[in-house]
């Protein structure tokens, strides 16, 4: 384990100097007060800032803890390493701060890259990306820290911010900001690459402002009642950013530099087999799981790929997801991927199944 350790930080350093393209992290969220008086208990615990254990509650004595001592034998355990495993009073910024910093000064010079919340329903995807009013995720930092980049830089630099935010529901593709019943397409041509066409583009000015924004789109996120989940995301929500900039002084030659930034809130991983779903629900899971496994294929191989020389075909076309983020993974653009997990008990079998699909890429 120790020599996993090294390779794991090793691989955070690689991605900082951009020797590597890909970053895992885990972060589980609190136990919460409704949870607390269900009974149900942590069955997670981080060791460190790099390993997490995961016991399998049916093993146990199940009296309410995390079994730490001995005596309670017969528990089976699981240890699991990533980049970064975040713990549940991790805040927002320290999430911030460990993974996307990284990637924007990148997105400043022109690359592109991208960052996905992976998990469970309820497991904290959407308070990692888009947070509350007052603990602004991923998002709000994201742009907090290219507004304050751009301002430091302006002198030399002139910026535009640009921004969309769609989701994909059942292999379509919806406006967030505009909605509309009928699915935007996506087109690929020459000049504007792989992109959704009529997709409306905000030109972003204050974190404020953007905020309030993608708080009001998310609203308009399908999220239908299931067996299993009263308010389970069935949509994939994408916030897709451009950052353009070119030299003040270098006249009107001046080069246009774009990088494509995208943030994504996954649907909920968990699986149709767990609900009792039928009809448009099963289609729905199906669609669901064909983005989910899709990514996690794309994923596996750019992992590989940032290990190894021999590169290997990344089959991107599979599904909508993948399609539209074609020249934001692999390349020379970087990505990070935050699987969130939930402490307790009661949902073990999508804690194991998160973990394993994130560590899947890494355990090569
Ligand atoms: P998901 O988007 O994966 O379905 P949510 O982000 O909606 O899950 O999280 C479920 C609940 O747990 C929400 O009420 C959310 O505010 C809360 N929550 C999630 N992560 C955290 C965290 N790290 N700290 C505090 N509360 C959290
Ligand atoms: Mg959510």
């Amino acid at each position: 384990s120790e020599l996993a350790e090294e390779e794991t930080v090793n691989h955070v350093k690689n991605l900082q100097s951009g020797e590597a393209n890909i970053m895992v992290a885990v972060r589980v969220r609190p136990v919460s007060k409704a949870e607390l008086k269900k009974e149900l208990y942590p069955i997670v615990k981080v060791m460190d800032d790099k390993f997490i254990t995961v016991q399998d509650p049916s093993t146990g004595p199940g009296d309410g803890e995390f079994a730490t001592n001995q005596a309670s034998g017969g528990v089976k355990e699981k240890q699991y390493a990533f980049d970064y495993v975040f713990d549940e009073n991790t805040e927002q910024k320290t999430v911030f701060d460990k993974t996307t910093q990284i990637l924007l000064d990148g997105v400043l010079d022109g690359y592109n890259a991208t960052v996905f919340a992976y998990g469970a329903t309820g497991a904290g995807k959407t308070y990692t990306m888009l947070g509350t009013p007052t603990e602004k995720g991923i998002f709000g930092n994201s742009f907090e820290e290219l507004f304050t980049q751009m301002e430091d830089h302006s002198k030399d630099k002139e910026f535009k911010i640009k921004m969309s935010f769609i989701e994909i529901y059942n292999e379509m593709i919806f406006d967030l900001l505009l909605p509309n019943e009928k699915p935007l397409e996506l087109r690929e041509d020459a000049t504007k690459g792989i992109h959704v066409a009529g997709i409306s583009e905000i030109r972003a000015e204050s974190t404020g402002e953007v905020l309030e924004l993608l708080h009001l789109g998310n609203q308009n996120r399908s999220t239908e009642a299931t067996d299993a989940n009263n308010e389970s995301s069935r949509s994939h929500a994408l916030l897709l950013v451009t950052v353009e900039h070119k030299e003040r002084n270098s006249g009107t030659e001046a080069e246009i530099k774009v990088g494509k930034f995208s943030l994504i809130d996954l649907a909920g991983s968990e699986r149709a087999s767990n609900t009792n779903n039928t009809g448009i629900r099963l289609v729905e899971g199906a669609n669901i799981n064909r983005s989910l496994l899709a990514l996690g294929n794309c994923i596996t191989l750019l992992y590989q790929n940032s290990e190894k020389k021999s590169k290997k075909y990344i089959p991107f076309r599979d599904s909508k997801l993948t399609r539209l983020l074609k020249d934001s993974l692999g390349g020379n653009s970087r990505t990070v991927m935050i699987a969130n997990i939930s402490p307790c008990n009661s949902v073990y079998e999508e804690t194991s199944n998160t973990l394993k699909y994130a560590s899947r890429a890494k355990n090569i």
